[in-house]
């Protein structure tokens, strides 16, 4: 194996756990970052279509390009590939990622490593912005940004254009500005006051009756006033998309929730999904949901240690916990509090991982 430097690569199961894209996102982008090669077999075996899909080549080719690595097996539906990183580059990079594949998970997988690099980065995407089982943007700039900012990382992400599944199209612009001295760790137990709630339709070229549909729903369920139930502005040859979010901005951390509106699924049965995907948190204590807390779960092993609660663990946050051991001298801890979940991230004593 291509083990140039001495240093011991990592071969990982992609059918362990959840068995998706994400394992195979983490490790490359902790490949970059620590330099050691990486081997994966059986990728996205727990997948309806194994193997790499568009989006999932794309993150491989984008590793590749920032780090200069040497690849085998980055083609469409390969259940393997060898990894062998060389040292991030810096620089101004484009990815597309051809169908409606997402962007946001193609910048997870590229950003932890230009955030450590030499100098600034810029990145343009485009592809999906708001995709099914990926985070939307406005989670990403809304939710995620803000923590990885209180950490020290230094990003800025603009959105110029939506992409909507299955058409796509959609244009991500991202700024990454490495600090000396790396991430701080994160302390997040109590999400604090509720500060503002609101829900947003997003509607392109699919009547605007639809947001109203949704929006009523949400209204009456949770309260809300016509000041809080909002159709933002869209160019209508954005779409064909619908997207309703809900976010919700407390004292010490913003959480936004999302559902898809698709063929066959009325208005009121998308508003009753995402209402549905909120409870488990709104009747939590926890500071973050299941997506952040299987999204934090790198930048805060990176910062080396820390915590936060969470009002679920996932099988994605257990998978990537795992993965992330594999390669960080790291320890994930989770334990059930009253009304949430804790999950702490120690540093191991040499030798001990
Ligand atoms: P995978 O299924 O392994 O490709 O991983 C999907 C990733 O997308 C995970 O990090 C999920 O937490 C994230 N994700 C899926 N749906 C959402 C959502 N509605 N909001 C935020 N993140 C999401």
């Amino acid at each position: 194996m291509g083990d140039k430097n001495n240093i011991k690569a990592v071969s990982l199961d992609g059918s362990q756990g959840e068995g998706g894209g994400q394992i195979l996102r983490t490790s490359l982008a902790l490949s970059m970052l620590t330099g050691r090669p990486l081997r994966i077999e059986n990728i996205r075996a727990r997948r309806a279509k194994p193997g790499l899909m568009r989006q999932h080549l794309v993150c491989v080719q984008a590793a590749a390009a920032i780090s200069g690595a040497e690849v085998e097996g980055a083609e469409l539906g390969s259940q393997q590939l060898a990894f062998t990183p060389g040292p991030v580059k810096a620089g101004d990079y484009r990815f597309a990622i051809s169908s409606a594949g997402s962007c946001t998970l193609v910048l997870q997988t590229v950003l932890p490593p230009l955030l450590f690099a030499d100098a600034p980065s810029r990145i343009e995407l485009s592809g999906g912005t708001h995709n099914p089982m990926a985070p939307p943007f406005h989670f990403l700039e809304r939710a995620w940004l803000p923590l990885l900012r209180r950490m020290g990382g230094e990003v800025e992400l603009s959105l110029r254009r939506h992409g909507f599944y299955p058409a796509g199209g959609g244009e991500v612009t991202a700024h990454v500005v490495p600090q000396s001295g790396g991430l701080r760790p994160l302390h997040l137990s109590e999400r604090g006051e509720l500060r503002e709630a609101y829900a947003e339709s997003l509607v392109a070229g699919v009547p605007r009756s639809v947001a109203q549909r949704e929006l009523e729903v949400l209204g009456r369920v949770l309260s809300w006033s016509g000041e809080q139930l909002r159709t933002p502005a869209m160019r209508q040859n954005e779409g064909p998309g619908n997207v309703l979010m809900a976010t919700l901005g407390f004292e010490h951390v913003t959480e936004v929730f999302t559902e898809f509106g698709e063929r066959g699924r009325s208005a009121e049965e998308v508003a009753q999904r995402l209402l549905a995907e909120m409870r488990p948190y709104r009747d939590s204590t926890a500071a973050v949901g299941p997506h952040l807390c299987d999204q934090l779960a790198l930048l805060v092993a990176l910062a080396g240690e820390g915590h936060y609660t969470s009002s679920e663990i996932t099988e994605h946050s257990r998978t990537n916990f795992r993965v992330i051991q594999q390669f960080l001298p790291v320890s994930f801890r989770t334990e059930a509090l009253e009304g949430a979940w804790k999950v702490s991230v120690a540093a191991t004593m040499p030798g001990s991982g």
